[in-house]
């Protein structure tokens, strides 16, 4: 065997091992008549429940924030519902590592964001970044992936990773929102602060459910004085 075989052949095994451990099927029909970096057929994705919010004015996506934080646009991609496919997307990159969920949903982002237009007008990219402990056993942040898919797909604007999440904060879930709210101002902390002032920025999120995650996170930029913040999250919560 000369050494092109021996190189094919052990490409041949490890993308048999990789779909060992991520079975190359689409993760709602089970059919395997998938790209290489798809997670669902193009039936499947065809009907995902999608919101179609950029063509709404005044969306309930952007009634979340009125009165709350400065956020001139917001759109949200998919509904989130429970044991929907759209959970079952987003559990696939968040706990079980597969970024080709992340991949579907950044390139979801990318089409709407580019289709409705009015995003053109950006100047960086902000992942909402996860707490130093969930990376280390994530391993990779997925909003990071998201924006990541988002540029490979057309939206070609650079990332801004200034933003970090100091704190971890899972005890919050079972408080309302209002506490939450003031809560959450703290947990986020703001590096190269000058590289974002006067510039459009695009938060980018998994899911969108009471915004007030997003709300701390705008609170922390502000501090940069940027010109916009716009927000576009994968799915929001119904
Ligand atoms: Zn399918």
């Amino acid at each position: 065997m000369n050494k092109i075989q021996s190189y094919l052949k052990i490409g041949v095994f490890l993308k048999a091992l990789l779909h060992l451990f991520y079975p190359h099927i689409c993760l709602q029909c089970g059919t395997d008549e998938l790209g290489e970096y798809q997670v669902l057929c193009d039936n499947c994705e065809s009907q995902l429940p999608y919101t179609h919010f950029t063509q709404i004015q005044h969306s309930p996506v952007e009634k979340i924030f009125w009165g709350r934080v400065q956020i001139s646009s917001v759109v949200s991609v998919l509904f989130f519902t429970k044991e929907s496919i759209v959970q079952k997307i987003i559990f696939e990159l968040k706990y079980k590592q597969n970024k080709k969920a992340g991949y579907l949903l950044g390139r979801l982002i990318a089409y709407e964001l580019i289709n409705a237009g009015k995003y053109n007008a950006v100047d960086y990219l902000v992942p909402i970044p996860i707490s130093k402990r969930k990376l280390r056993t994530r391993g990779f942040n997925q909003s990071q992936i998201i924006c990541e898919a988002i540029i490979a797909n057309g939206f070609n604007v650079p990332i801004f990773n200034g933003l970090t999440k100091s704190k971890h904060s899972d005890t919050q879930t079972h408080k309302d929102r209002m506490q939450r709210g003031a809560q959450s101002e703290n947990l986020f902390s703001l590096a190269h602060v000058k590289v974002i002032t006067n510039k459009r920025l695009l938060l980018i999120d998994d899911v969108l459910t009471t915004g007030s995650t997003i709300e701390a996170a705008c609170i922390c930029l502000l501090e940069a004085n940027p010109l916009t913040i716009q927000l576009a999250t994968a799915a929001y919560t119904l």
